[in-house]
């Protein structure tokens, strides 16, 4: 991970009080077969992560199933950026995985 964005998505996330206000706006809480597809349990995805955890399955299902509607930041008393920090994260997932991909590819050439 960037370590600065990395640095950030700590930040933010650790700000985050598990109250679950979010989740009574979240359109896709209910459709998951567990909090990781609302808000409070995609933030807790995001600061494991941001700890040096893994990219699962599970984690890149909640993290991909958010739809960046926003409506989840109304309620957060800690004024978080819940889908600029899934946004973020997205990302940074998206650009390890193409760097692992391109040393794939070039190590497939070298040899
Ligand atoms: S931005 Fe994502 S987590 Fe927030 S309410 Fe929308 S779908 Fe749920
Ligand atoms: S409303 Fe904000 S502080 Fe509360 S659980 Fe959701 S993300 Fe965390």
């Amino acid at each position: 991970m960037n370590n600065n964005l990395k640095s950030w998505l700590k930040k933010e996330t650790s700000k985050c009080m598990f109250c679950g206000f979010c989740e009574a706006l979240c359109p896709t809480v209910r459709f998951g077969s567990h909090r990781g597809y609302g808000p409070r349990g995609r933030i807790n995805i995001v600061l494991y992560l941001s700890e040096e955890g893994k990219y699962t399955h599970e984690a890149l299902n909640s993290l991909y199933s958010c739809l960046l509607c926003a409506a989840c930041t109304l309620k957060c008393p800690a004024n978080i950026d819940i889908p600029e920090v899934i946004r973020v994260a997205r990302s940074l997932y998206a650009r390890n995985n193409l760097k692992e991909k391109e040393e794939v590819v070039i190590e497939k050439e070298v040899s």
